[in-house]
């Protein structure tokens, strides 16, 4: 069984290609199942201008769903799953849960933790996490995500090696608070690809891939209750189903996939 639960379209403005392109090489490479976890809009009076250079607009959610069904039309021997890759905001959760999974069936969300509060205000994770205080918030914004029970994993939970250099006992603490969370809550973390597509970032203890981190998964491996899930995060089609280099830090380290298998079944 070969499977990629975590990629992309051009809705989001920093991906390529539109669900077809991507079912074409999934299917090309012979993968069964199909995740796409396009970037999500946020409903009206939402901010509309928050997050707004990383997701499609909310009028574009029609399209997404078509997007989806002409695909699965096309490739009928692809199980192509309905996904969405979101931020977490409690005032979100009623959009997650009666727009996107009743109205809209979607077959599940995926949480990605891009943006979250530290002290007074809303911070990225990309560039932004410099001190204990940021790792702790990020941590824990993570573990109320979870706690929700609307996300069916957690894509790159190790996000915050991208702006925080050392792996030191703040970034322990971090991790373990997201590992605890995992286990209590039953939720899979994501080895993710992408972080390795990109430029490697160059720290006082040498140069490394912004995500995954390895101390992160050494020590999840420490945890028997930790279950993973390995994906590309694919934004342009040819990335679709390279988990190569993800599958060897799992198997590294021992760690167990995730059955989502669910997913899409009713
Ligand atoms: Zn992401
Ligand atoms: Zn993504």
């Amino acid at each position: 069984m070969r499977q990629d639960y975590h990629t992309h379209t051009f809705r989001c403005q920093h991906a390529q290609g539109d669900v077809m392109d991507y079912a074409a090489v999934a299917a090309q490479k012979g993968l069964h199942v199909l995740g796409v976890t396009d970037h999500t809009p946020l409903p009206q009076p939402f901010p509309n201008s928050r997050w707004m250079m990383i997701r499609m607009g909310l009028s574009e959610l029609d399209s997404y769903d078509q997007a989806i069904e002409n695909a699965r039309l096309a490739y009928p021997e692809l199980k192509i799953l309905k996904g969405m890759e979101c931020e977490y905001s409690a005032e979100l959760l009623p959009f997650y849960r009666e727009e996107l999974l009743a109205k809209r069936k979607f077959d599940y969300l995926i949480l990605g933790n891009h943006f979250f509060p530290s002290g007074r205000k809303w911070i990225g994770a990309h560039s932004h996490i410099k001190g204990r205080k940021d790792l702790i918030a990020f941590a824990e914004h993570t573990v109320a995500a979870m706690a929700t029970g609307v996300f069916a994993f957690i894509a790159h939970p190790d996000l915050f090696g991208n702006s925080y250099e050392l792996w030191d006992e703040h970034t322990i603490e971090c991790t373990k608070l997201i590992l605890d969370a995992a286990v209590a809550y039953h939720v899979p973390l994501e080895i993710n690809a992408y972080g390795l597509r990109k430029e490697p970032l160059i720290t006082k203890a040498g140069p490394r891939p912004p995500y995954p981190l390895a101390p992160f998964w050494e020590l999840a491996a420490t945890y028997p209750g930790v279950r993973v899930v390995v994906n590309s995060d694919a934004h342009q089609p040819a990335d679709v189903g390279e988990i190569t280099a993800v599958e060897e830090i799992r198997q590294k380290y021992g760690l167990q996939l995730a059955d989502l298998s669910y997913l899409g079944e009713k």
